[in-house]
């Protein structure tokens, strides 16, 4: 491969950053990780740069071999000039000009994403997504959050606001969601927002075999216990699990017959549960949109799994090559 083909990424996460190393065709190569709980910006971002040089050396690169870096950041951010402006999961960084810190100390240009598009990029190039045009990555996970690709394009929107896909109104005044809106799809089929349910639900039932299963502490609740209830047959279970996959197919449906996709790639819960999160899903899906988009899309797991940190930042920066590069041709 040829110098100026490789890349590299961060994946900036509240308890940890991922850093890959890639190659423009989709491999990565090398990958490092900081821990980045409770931390202060100014004791983080040399160590970016260490570890990129660390990497570039292991995998018997130069500096100059690198044609860009890419930043995988948590919003609210300024995504124009590239400032980490209020990161929910870290407290201590505030108003962060970290592309800026990357372009100055790396010697290269980058570029800075929305983390969720970020999950749909990595699956694109690196992942489930590959050869793809159109397509849909949604976390499932806590929250829900996602990224679309649409005519082979990252759809980014006016604000950087597209692919909110969890904080769309599946429910007139319905249940309250964190981000002040009531109804929001995350608010019936999050991972926190269905485990503050049950807490709430189950507070006077020490015995249900939910709050056992998750050692006996209510505050425990969270999907696992749900999950496991839910092998047993529980009712309660079954009903809360029937209840979410209905507003998953609903979601779903939505989008299918927007952006008629040909794939779905849904993260965590997805591949951590496996058949018995995506069958009920698959079994309501035809209420919410037509038969011919439904057959036209195939709804499948993360490729990436646990370690799409690694290849989220590097595939923020192959789209961005992409991206200036098509417009050049333009
Ligand atoms: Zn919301």
């Amino acid at each position: 491969m040829k110098s100026g083909e490789y890349i590299i990424g961060y994946d900036v996460g509240g308890t940890k950053i991922g850093i890959g190393l890639a190659s423009r065709d989709g491999k990565l190569i090398g990958h490092d990780r900081i821990e980045n709980k409770d931390t202060h910006s100014d004791d983080i971002l040399p160590q970016l740069v260490s570890s990129a040089k660390k990497l570039v050396k292991e995998a018997n690169l130069k500096m100059e071999d690198l044609a860009a870096f890419g930043i995988s950041a948590p919003f609210p951010a300024d995504a124009v000039n590239g400032i980490l402006t209020a990161p929910t999961n870290n407290k201590k960084w505030r108003n962060v000009p970290i592309k800026k810190y990357l372009m100055d100390n790396l010697g290269i240009d980058g570029h800075f994403e929305n983390d969720a598009n970020c999950g749909a990029l990595a699956e694109w190039f690196f992942g489930a997504g590959r050869g793809c045009t159109d397509f849909i990555y949604l976390t499932m996970s806590t929250g829900i959050g996602g990224g679309i690709v649409a005519a082979g394009k990252l759809v980014r929107g006016k604000l950087f606001n597209a692919g909110e896909i969890g904080h769309t109104v599946v429910e007139l005044n319905g249940r309250q969601c964190n981000c002040g809106m009531k109804g929001c799809y995350e608010a019936y089929a999050g991972g926190r927002a269905i485990a503050m349910r049950l807490q709430e639900e189950l507070k006077d039932q020490p015995d249900h075999p939910i709050v056992k299963f998750a050692g006996g502490k209510l505050e425990d609740i969270d999907m696992v216990a749900l999950e496991k209830a839910v092998r047993i047959n529980d009712p309660y279970a079954l009903k809360i699990w029937d209840e979410m996959s209905l507003r998953n197919a609903q979601a779903f449906g939505m989008l299918l017959n927007i952006f008629n996709p040909q794939r779905l790639i849904l993260g965590t819960l997805a591949w951590a549960v496996g058949d018995l999160y995506v069958d009920p899903i698959k079994k309501y899906l035809p209420q919410f949109a037509w038969k011919e988009n439904v057959e036209c899309c195939e709804i499948v797991p993360s490729e990436l799994r646990r370690d799409i940190g690694y290849y989220a930042g590097p595939a923020a920066a192959i789209n961005y090559l992409n991206e200036k590069e098509a417009a050049i041709r333009l």
